[in-house]
């Protein structure tokens, strides 16, 4: 009953062993993935990983970086393909400043993919990157109740927001190591914590590709944290993963 509720199976890093990578997965018991898509070619790839896979679900996804240069109409072709293609969630979705690229226009089409959510009434899993505050912000002023904000590097202000917010946190493999995310899960409760990879990414050995079933070392590392047994930590895990998604 592990959950890892973001990775990207559809990169490259994974094209020759993925049934390895996903048998691996299951066998460390593995019950859930969700694999994000982040524009319209890797949302069509998820797709087809989700319908191969009995333990994995597609997350339609438009990265801010990716749909800058969008069309008005090319933007909607990309939601019309959400609609209609089964998807757990929207996301990854959200804004990116590090670049500090095009800021008005990354607000003004997550404005548009939240009004899509809304109609749409699925989850949303959003990507924040230095940008944490205005996700904040503009999340606050919509209708969406059922939010993930995925790898959320914000100071523990803003996380101690999402937590009253009701909102869901996914915890990446690198709290192994990284203060920020021991910090995050120590302040917030058990009931707002989801687990994730982001594999390829983010392994808690530097360098190396990541997989879904790393996700049992983040949950060994919450239950250290917490204090917590490691069979109840996963559990809680779980529900909150059935409260959000299913
Ligand atoms: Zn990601």
């Amino acid at each position: 009953m592990f959950v890892d509720v973001h990775a990207h199976l559809d990169w490259p890093d994974f094209s020759k062993d993925l049934d390895k990578v996903i048998k691996n997965a299951e066998k460390a018991g593995v019950s859930n993935i969700i694999t994000s898509g982040v524009n319209h070619e890797a949302n069509k790839k998820a797709l087809e990983i989700a319908k191969k896979y009995k333990i994995v679900d597609a997350s339609f996804g438009l990265y801010p970086l990716d749909i800058l240069d969008l069309s008005e109409e090319e933007l909607f072709d990309c939601f019309d393909f959400i609609k209609k293609n089964k998807c757990i969630a929207v996301g990854e979705v959200g804004l990116d400043f590090v670049s500090r690229e095009k800021e008005k226009e990354q607000k003004e089409n997550f404005l548009k993919i939240i009004e899509f959510v809304e109609k749409l009434k699925k989850p949303i899993i959003v990507h924040s990157r230095k940008a944490e505050k205005e996700c904040v912000e503009i999340l606050e002023s919509s209708k969406l109740k059922k939010i993930l904000v995925h790898c959320f590097s914000g100071n523990m202000k803003l996380v101690k927001r999402v937590e009253d917010n009701g909102w869901m946190f996914s915890v990446p493999t690198n709290v192994v190591y990284s203060i920020h995310f021991q910090t995050l899960v120590e302040r917030t409760s058990i009931n707002n914590l989801l687990t994730e990879t982001d594999s390829p990414f983010l392994n808690f050995v530097k360098g190396e590709r990541n997989e879904p079933r790393n996700v049992v070392h983040t949950v060994k590392k919450i239950s250290e944290i917490k204090k917590m047994d490691e069979h109840e930590t996963r559990k809680i895990i779980y529900s909150n993963f059935q409260k959000l998604f299913l």
